[in-house]
Formats: C-alpha cells, structure tokens, sequence
C-alpha cells in the first residue's frame, strides 16, 4: 500500500470510529455500529497492511546489513589471510631429520636447512647429508650447487621470501645471531600487511639449532648479504 493510500486510511477510519455519529446520524444507531465496524476493519486492514510494510522493510534492512556483513568479512578475511600464513607440515617429518645440536654437527646449519624447507614443501625427507654435510652444496636449493645467491638485501629479499611462502615454498635464509652466522628455513609470515616493507620479525622459522619453531626476529637478524635460497624444484 502506497503512503498517500494508507494516510488516506488511517483518516477515514479514525473519522468513523471516532465519530461514528457525525458520518452516519441520518441511519441512527445501526448506522452508527456498521459504521464502528467499517471503521474497525479499516483500522485492522491498514493495521495488518502497515506490519506487511514493516515487515518488508525490516527483512530488506537485514538484506542490506547481511551484504554489508558478507562484504566486511570478505575483505576481513582477505586482508588476514594475506599476512598470516604458516605453510602447514607434518612435525614428525622434523623430527625425523633431526638437528644441529642433537646430532653435534655444528657447522651444517645450512643442509638442515634445506631439508627442512623440502619436508615443509612437499613432505620430501631427506637426512641432511644429502644436501652435503659440513659443506652444504644446495641440491634442490639455489641452482647450479651455488653456495651464494643473492636476492638483494633487506626489503627485496623479504619480498622474495613472502612471495615463495605465499606459494607453499619455503626459504633458506643466511642470518646472524648470537653465536655468529646461521642458516634457517622459513615457512610462515605473520603481520605482513604489507609485503614491501618485512623484516625478519614477519616471518615463522625453523631453527636447524634445535628443531625449533619460533619468529625469526625473536632470535635473529639478516646477516646483511642479501643471501636465501629458493627451491629449484
Ligand atoms: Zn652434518
């Protein structure tokens, strides 16, 4: 029912109810109850005619705000994924392989390394020998057993890691730490909103020290020769 129609209504039956006597004095009192009646049922049918519009409106609010909601999450959801991501592993492919301070080879940080990142990738699990113990010689990681590449240092390397993650490849990074240089896998990034502009403290490592899962920045800093390699598989 349109507003004019209804406003229309709303009037005619407020007269008849209200002053039944003045719209129907010449019929008397039967006049007077048709017409309370008349008046009744225009006051119930412009009743139930404004809760149907109400009813209308309200179900079309919660349409427009359901949208708004789907919206909202979507890009919520989007912005999230974005700069959180761990690529998923199986632990016990890990521990499988085991570590640096385990095995007491200390110098093999960047084969542990390595066959980390390929169980992180696909679940390949290799013991670190095949990536060359004491001398890592990259097989798989880097392309042509280079024992250098460089990614360029800070932001672009980031970027680099970020965008191999973000595609299920982890990455081997050259870092320093307290204990001098070292080699970690990593596997996830965290708060990276904006993917030109991470540090170290945006990414999820493995730890070949000790098998460990922990923030790389928690631990360490880049050792500043823009040095990571990438799986070549
Ligand atoms: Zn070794």
């Amino acid at each position: 029912m349109n507003a004019k129609l209804k406003r229309a209504a709303v009037a005619l039956a407020l007269a008849l109810a209200l002053v039944p006597g003045t719209a129907f004095a010449a019929d008397g009192a039967a006049a007077d109850q048709a017409g309370l009646s008349q008046g009744s049922m225009l006051v119930s049918l412009s009743a139930s005619s404004a809760a149907e519009d109400a009813a209308a409106a309200s179900k079309e609010r919660a349409e427009r705000l359901s949208g708004m909601y789907d919206k909202l999450h979507k890009v919520v959801t989007e912005k999230v994924e974005k700069a959180f991501y761990t690529i998923p592993y199986d632990r016990a492919d890990i521990d499988a392989i085991g570590n640096q301070a385990r095995s007491g080879h200390t110098i093999c940080c960047p084969s542990y390394s390595c066959a980390y990142a390929d169980a992180v990738m696909d679940g390949t699990v290799r013991d670190h020998s095949y990536y060359v113990c004491s001398s890592c010689r990259w097989p798989d990681w880097g392309g042509g057993n280079s024992s250098f590449r460089n990614a360029g240092y800070g932001t672009p390397q980031l970027r680099e890691a970020y965008d191999q993650i973000s595609q299920g490849r982890p990455v081997v990074i050259h870092v320093g730490g307290v204990s001098g240089e070292h080699w970690i896998a990593l596997i996830g990034y965290q708060n990276a909103a904006d993917p030109d502009n991470l540090t170290l403290s945006n990414f999820t490592a493995l730890d070949p020290w000790d098998g460990a899962q922990i923030n790389a920045g928690s631990k360490y800093r880049l050792y500043g020769d823009g040095c990571q390699h990438i799986s070549s598989r």
